[in-house]
């Protein structure tokens, strides 16, 4: 019997604090095994609306470390490690990701984890194992799905993007960024592609960080030249600054317009399966 496979997207929003989009956080789950991707304001909340228990997720991958997309790690780590996480957590991440778990965990936390252990708390399964990622391909095999990384340009940091294949299906989720030729062939004949499309061509020009971003263009070409089947779009920085929520549903008209797949317009809690 094939695995089962849902994507979830917890937070479709970016930086700014947007109350009806947390920051950006999505899940894969494969059988009962949860893949987390990003860790932005709220991810936790958006777990729990989802019905899973943040101390059962034991895999975290990290785009990059921009504070939208990891900001809600420390809640993370240690809601899990108070619920009683049962597996020892790993995280996976750009060059730098051990150095900020080492930080954010331990020392801003130094009484609250003496307190707790001094009540009896086990502190051997609060710190995460983490892999900083220092070359492309795969990352992890195993529990039937391989994850593979690319590396993807970004605001001048380390940034990537994972592909998880359960056998013949394929999804990509993307984290900031332009797409490039590299990630094109990265998507190749994804059933789905989570991306993110920040704004339109035009609002993001008028940005100074607009060339850290994809638009609905580039987003529709690259979608169309992978044989992509299906795209999911977060990420929706635009309506925060315009105040004008349809600003995204126009984006997702504006990919349909150069692509022929399905087009959702991501909200937290949109759920996807992989069939
Ligand atoms: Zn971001
Ligand atoms: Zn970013």
């Amino acid at each position: 019997m094939s695995a089962r496979i849902r994507f979830v997207l917890l937070g479709s929003g970016a930086v700014r604090n947007n109350p009806r989009r947390g920051g950006p956080a999505q899940i894969l789950v494969v059988d009962d095994h949860v893949l987390m991707f990003d860790c932005g304001r709220s991810a936790c909340t958006g777990l729990a609306r989802a019905g899973v228990p943040a101390e059962t997720v034991d895999r975290l991958l990290l785009t990059h470390l921009h504070f939208d997309h990891v900001t809600d790690v420390p809640y993370f780590v240690f809601v899990g490690w108070n619920n009683g996480r049962a597996r020892p957590l790993r995280v996976y991440g750009p060059t730098g990701t051990a150095q900020f778990v080492e930080r954010i965990v331990r020392p801003p936390f130094e009484q609250d984890i003496t307190s707790r252990v001094g009540h009896g708390k086990d502190a051997s399964l609060l710190d995460p194992d983490v892999v900083d990622v220092a070359a492309q391909g795969v990352v992890v095999e195993e529990r039937g799905y391989r994850v593979s990384t690319i590396f993807t340009e970004h605001a001048g940091m380390p940034s990537l993007a994972y592909r998880v294949d359960v056998g013949d299906r394929r999804v990509v989720i993307t984290g900031d960024g332009p797409p490039s030729p590299a990630l094109t062939d990265f998507c190749r004949d994804s059933d789905l592609l989570v991306s993110e499309c920040s704004g339109t061509a035009e609002f993001l020009a008028a940005q100074p960080w607009g060339a850290w971003h994809t638009n609905p263009q580039t987003l529709a070409a690259m979608a169309t030249e992978a044989n992509v089947q299906r795209v999911v779009i977060k990420h929706l920085v635009m309506e925060d600054i315009t105040g004008d929520p349809r600003d995204s549903v126009r984006m997702g008209d504006a990919i349909r317009e150069g692509y022929g797949g399905e087009v959702l317009v991501g909200e937290d809690g949109l759920s996807v399966d992989i069939t």
